[in-house]
């Protein structure tokens, strides 16, 4: 399968149409953003590596009964995907108290909660993807009910599989970020699950080993991403 028309780039990746219209290639760039894109720079290899882990990882989800947008993985940083309709919500899953959380609730981080908090957030860079919930989604037609409880469903379900999985990975799940499309009436997970769009902590140290490196100037953002791929591949 070949790339064709490139039909959209984001922050961290770029999707090309293929000669199939049901699948694009999405490829991994090494470019890093935070703070609405204010902060810019690039993790040598970061495309490669969330690339494989994304690979990976779909597949366990897949295997466990939750549908994804993976294909395959074609090369070192492209992974051919089902074409979907992004729905414009960011989900969010907590287990420990960390970033937005900690910030907006002038908690500290590390606290580790009695249950996990789920949380929407609208895709928009401009408005710094503002918290919204079910009422709003529902409200103004960004999903229907019954896809916000696939949504649901599929996003608790994807937190105890990560879960247990990292931690057999000697990684603590901190939080993560998921994104859903619409796909032949279907929701199914769509993006990537990679150390940009989950904390994880080793459990040992709480070392950071994901894109807070990189938020926060923290060094060795090369060497945390390097260091998760290596243990997933174990
Ligand atoms: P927070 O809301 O604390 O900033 O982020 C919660 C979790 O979701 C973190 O694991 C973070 O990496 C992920 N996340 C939230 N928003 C984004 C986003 O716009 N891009 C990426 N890559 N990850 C996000």
């Amino acid at each position: 399968m070949e790339k064709l028309k490139q039909i959209y780039e984001g922050k961290a990746k770029k999707l090309y149409e293929t000669k199939d219209a049901d699948q694009l290639i999405q490829e991994f760039k090494d470019d890093a953003t935070a703070f609405d894109a204010t902060k810019r720079g690039t993790i040598l290899n970061k495309g490669v590596i969330n690339n494989k882990l994304s690979e990976k990882i779909f597949t366990m989800l897949e295997k466990e009964g939750v549908p994804t947008h993976f294909v395959k993985r074609m090369n070192d940083r492209d992974m051919l995907v089902k074409k979907v309709r992004i729905i414009p919500v960011e989900v969010t899953i907590r287990n420990i108290v960390a970033g937005g959380m900690a910030k907006l609730l002038g908690l500290e981080e590390g606290i580790i909660l009695k249950e996990p908090v789920l949380e929407y957030h609208y895709k928009e860079d401009k408005l710094h993807d503002p918290l919204i919930n079910d009422y709003h989604i529902k409200a103004l037609d960004i999903a229907t009910d019954k896809e916000l409880e696939a949504i649901k469903k599929y996003s608790f379900k994807i937190n105890d599989l990560l879960r247990k999985f990292f931690d057999s990975k000697g990684l603590m799940l901190v939080d993560f970020k998921l994104e859903f499309g619409r796909h032949k009436g279907k929701v199914i997970l769509a993006d990537e699950i990679s150390p940009d769009t989950c904390r994880l902590w080793d459990k040992k140290t709480k070392e950071k080993l994901d894109k807070d490196r990189f938020r926060r100037d923290l060094g060795n953002v090369e060497e945390a991403y390097q260091e998760v791929l290596r243990r997933v591949m174990e």
